[in-house]
């Protein structure tokens, strides 16, 4: 499933070409994957216009001239390909063979057309994702988009609220506090143990436990490795279209993720663990982070 940091990466590459398109036609193969009734759909979006590319969390947001928008979630196996009239390609998202293929194929659930010739695919092979149409108006009252805390990188991010979230459970281990998307939006598995490990923390103290200084360690952390995945999330944007399979940069240059039985980066004789902390895959430096 893609994390805040792919997603925004995915605006930014489809943001320079699709801002003021107009939408020509809007072909809906897959009906479950429209959330909005057929009529209404060609209603209010074919003839209008792209004004901006936003994103909420993993929810990225096309915004039409009309009052409308269109939310994506792309879940685990959704991608956007942008084709071209060209023939040129952007595309973001569970990277398979679709993102360099003919379009439409079988995974294809929705094409957008537009009035430049060009054309932008909604790909979901297991079906789990979704395009919903909402008033902008009521975007943040959209259930998914309500209950979310603000986006790492925002201002609403500050260290005050950080620390007043922290409070609320001081009783709970940090890792599960930090993935609650109520908390803070934006952070998955990856980028949690990533954080974790840069603010020399162990995933399972407790909130409460944490020293004004830890907290202040973490809060940083957490907004420098989010920052480090948007970029490098870009480089992926563009493998994905130029190397098959290309996968997420990011992971190349992560601290411990998935790099059980290597050596931490900061400790080359320290081994990093894997273990499971609230049900969620976990990677440590058992030096680094230490839980007493
Ligand atoms: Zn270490």
């Amino acid at each position: 499933m893609p994390e805040g940091p792919e997603v925004e990466t995915i605006r930014r590459g489809l943001e320079a070409s699709m801002v003021g398109q107009t939408v020509l036609s809007v072909n809906v193969l897959w009906e479950k994957s429209f959330l909005a009734p057929m009529d209404l759909i060609t209603k209010i979006v074919a003839g209008a216009r792209i004004v901006h590319l936003g994103r909420r969390a993993k929810v990225l947001i096309i915004e039409l001239n009309n009052g409308y928008s269109l939310l994506f979630h792309l879940k685990m196996t959704g991608q956007l390909v942008l084709v071209k009239l060209d023939g040129e390609r952007f595309a973001g998202g569970h990277p398979t063979q679709s993102m360099r293929d003919v379009l439409p194929d079988r995974s294809t659930k929705v094409i957008f057309g537009f009035e430049s010739g060009d054309r932008l695919f909604f790909n979901d092979f297991r079906k789990f994702g979704w395009v919903k149409l909402v008033e902008t108006d009521e975007i943040e009252l959209d259930p998914l988009v309500a209950r979310l805390g603000p986006e790492v990188l925002s201002a609403g991010f500050s260290l005050a609220f950080f620390q007043s979230q922290l409070d609320r459970h001081k009783r709970a281990p940090i890792k599960p506090v930090i993935l609650d998307q109520s908390t803070v939006s934006g952070i998955g598995n990856i980028y949690a143990d990533e954080s974790l490990h840069l603010a020399k923390l162990h995933p399972q103290r407790l909130c409460g436990s944490l020293t004004a200084a830890e907290v202040r360690r973490l809060h940083v952390s957490i907004r420098d490795i989010i920052a480090s995945g948007i970029e490098h999330g870009g480089t992926s944007f563009s493998s994905y279209v130029n190397a098959l399979g290309g996968k997420g940069d990011y992971l190349e240059h992560a601290r411990v993720f998935r790099r059980e039985g290597q050596a931490c980066p900061v400790h080359p004789d320290t081994m990093i663990g894997k273990f499971k902390v609230a049900g969620r895959g976990t990677h440590i430096c058992p030096k680094c982070q230490r839980l007493a």
